[in-house]
């Protein structure tokens, strides 16, 4: 034990382990295609890596368009503006603050709902009592990858007559009731962002089986052109780049295989952790397909006698870099602090949940024995909650 930074000596991990350290595929066929655009000089517009991208994407997800674009903000962006949101439009506060933001740069005003404990995701019942008149949609998030209550969000959309949406940036290559995410609501969006499990360096995607809907996206993200000098609708610049589709391309070819190392990683975690008084890993369904690109575990302070933040000080002490994501929650960053400063009071399950998460390193980057001793720190943490606690103070 001497030898760990919170006892006076080196820390456990000499560099350090982050959250989100990206995946990269087969470096010998990235290279090659590399050379294969630089040859081509064909490096953005619609090139053929973008073309064969589109198509290999709408296939995995069984999707009729999956429109690649330069990020996943902006994915949100198009999606929410080729739909016609406006006014207001419902979305948790728990997620990464893009979701809010996306909504908030079109002046469509991101109204926060709280959410379901169990799930992390959108609680439809708060839902349903968060609608006013001025109410256009919901943007759905699944959390984690975990798919939110689709069907309950349907339900209400449809019955209330607002244009549903899915940020899925966590959903990538997840399913549900037998069809893969990609295929619900009007429209859903992913995130390939370098941090994400699958990335194509910067880069995201529109879902959807709307045909219309993928042709005013397709006009959108390219400034409206609809051919040369003819310009028929309002655009902006969101397209993907050769480099980036020939990333994703490569990132395809070894997704099978990130996602074979996420879930052994995600399993030595909840065997290691088995039993550790108030500690528990985020559950994960596994009848479907799922990517677990998130380890995220729940710490109930009553139980551990160390705080979640106290553990996130030790861990980061040892260099582990764990994150509190998405602390301290969207409605308690600027703007939305300034504009709804009273929030909060409606999202006493989000406020909660953002002050019991901890999500953990997995990924390619990290392998069986950094989760040993990364479990091993953690169970130190909980033993000897008191005494960490005062010498980190
Ligand atoms: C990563 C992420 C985004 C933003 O994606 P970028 O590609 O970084 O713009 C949006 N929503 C959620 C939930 C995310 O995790």
């Amino acid at each position: 034990m001497a030898d760990l930074a919170c006892f006076g000596g080196p820390p456990c991990f000499a560099e350090p382990v982050h959250v989100g350290r990206p995946n990269v595929g087969d470096r010998g066929r990235l290279l090659a295609r590399f050379n294969d655009l630089l040859d081509r000089r064909w490096f953005s517009n619609r090139g053929p890596y973008v073309q064969e991208f589109e198509l290999q994407l709408a296939k995995l997800l069984g999707v009729r368009h999956c429109i690649t674009v330069a990020n996943g903000t902006i994915a949100l962006e198009i999606a929410a503006r080729a739909l016609g949101l406006s006014g207001e439009v419902i979305t948790p506060s728990f997620t990464f603050v893009a979701t809010a933001h996306a909504l908030q740069w079109m002046e469509i005003t991101p109204v926060f709902c709280d959410i379901d404990p169990r799930t992390h995701s959108l609680d439809p019942r708060q839902v349903e009592r968060m609608i006013t008149p001025r109410t256009s949609g919901i943007v759905g998030v699944h959390v984690w990858g975990e798919p939110c209550a689709v069907e309950e969000l349907t339900d209400i959309a449809a019955r209330r007559k607002l244009t549903l949406m899915f940020d899925a940036s966590h959903a990538f290559g997840c399913g549900h009731g037998g069809r893969m995410i990609g295929n619900f609501g009007a429209a859903e969006i992913f995130s390939f962002h370098a941090t994400k499990f699958f990335n194509t360096f910067e880069g995201g995607a529109i879902a959807t089986n709307d045909d219309d809907l993928a042709a005013k996206i397709h006009l959108m993200k390219n400034f409206g052109f609809a051919g040369y000098d003819n310009v028929i609708y309002l655009g902006t610049n969101g397209k993907m780049s050769e480099v980036c589709a020939a990333m994703g391309l490569t990132g395809l070819e070894s997704l099978d295989a990130f996602i074979a190392v996420n879930r052994s990683h995600y399993r030595s975690y909840q065997t290691l952790l088995a039993g550790l008084p108030g500690v528990s890993v985020f559950p994960i369904q596994t009848d479907e397909p799922r990517n677990f690109q998130h380890v995220v575990l729940e710490v109930d302070e009553d139980r551990t006698r160390i705080s979640r933040d106290g553990i996130v000080r030790l861990l980061h002490a040892e260099n582990v870099l764990v994150r509190r994501y998405f602390y301290p929650g969207c409605h308690r960053m600027e703007p939305y602090r300034s504009l709804f400063p009273h929030a909060g009071l409606i999202l006493p399950e989000t406020e909660s949940l953002c002050s019991r998460v901890l999500v953990l390193p997995t990924g390619t980057a990290i392998d069986g024995s950094d989760i040993e001793a990364i479990c091993a720190l953690l169970r130190l943490a909980v033993e000897n909650g008191p005494e960490i606690t005062r010498r980190l103070a």
